[in-house]
């Protein structure tokens, strides 16, 4: 969408953390020493270039890592243009080619996109199925979504109801119907059996409690927001995108100098 740029920052100033246990979810949510081995993760979005804004340098760490990185579009962004020359059709070729851009840069290794409209999604039933389906297909260990609970951020910024629409229903898909054997029922006799995800981390959350050191994945996160070309143009993002990581870094002292901060869960 043309408003990306004022995308939520990684983390809300006034999201008080405490320190004790951001310790004991950041131990909780360490990837690299479970003797589990590589994660399967799902990174679940609205729509191209939300992950690159919120998560890309936590996706591209997971991927360095050694973890498999799988990235869900519910929409290719068809709203995002302003030219009227352009159509939906032509800019969801653009769009999703930019999106898959991004993903290769970041290490991912495949993009769904499940083609619904942008600017229209709703977190009904109906997306939850669609979502609970994709889960159960993919059998992630970690699901990465938006948080639905932010509707603003400070006086400059409503967060797009398609994120909180996306966040809502991913949540919703995870717990409970990917898990219930009973739960959509039709997609049991598609052969799709229950999936628990194990760990869920909510991106551009409104009261973090897990930091990531994106440091040495700053570079390719940048790379990866420019892959975006037709919604970012000549606007120079950098600063801003440095100045996010720099304040969640303030805000989450001892992590390195940038840092990207989640909402994180570790589910039964
Ligand atoms: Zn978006």
């Amino acid at each position: 969408m043309s408003d990306e740029k004022r995308e939520a920052a990684p983390s809300e100033p006034s999201a008080a953390v405490d320190a004790e246990a951001v310790q004991v979810a950041l131990d909780a949510a360490d990837t690299s020493d479970e003797p589990t081995g590589p994660k399967k993760i799902a990174v679940v979005m609205a729509h191209p270039d939300d992950a690159e804004f919120i998560c890309a340098g936590t996706v591209a760490r997971w991927t360095d890592e050694g973890n498999e990185v799988i990235y869900v579009l519910l929409t290719s962004g068809d709203k995002g243009s302003d030219d009227p020359e352009m159509t939906s059709e032509k800019l969801v070729e653009t769009r999703e080619a930019e999106q898959r851009d991004a993903a290769r840069i970041l290490g991912v290794k495949e993009v769904h996109f499940m083609k619904r409209r942008d600017a229209e999604l709703e977190p009904n039933l109906e997306l939850r199925r669609e979502i609970t389906r994709v889960i159960r297909q993919l059998k992630p260990d970690v699901v990465v979504c938006q948080d639905p609970t932010v509707r603003w951020v400070d006086t400059q910024y409503i967060n797009h109801p398609d994120h909180r629409a996306a966040g809502e229903a991913t949540l919703a898909a995870v717990f409970p119907s990917a898990r219930d054997r009973l739960t959509f029922p039709e997609l049991l006799r598609e052969g799709l059996e229950p999936h628990k995800v194990r760990e869920i981390y909510l991106a551009g959350a409104q009261s973090p409690d897990v930091a990531i050191d994106i440091t040495a994945q700053m570079e390719r996160k940048l790379d990866s927001l420019r892959a975006h070309a037709s919604q970012l143009g000549d606007w120079d993002f950098e600063p801003m995108i440095r100045q996010w990581a720099k304040e969640t870094a303030e805000q989450h002292p001892g992590n390195g100098e940038y840092v990207e901060s989640f909402k994180y869960f570790k589910l039964d």
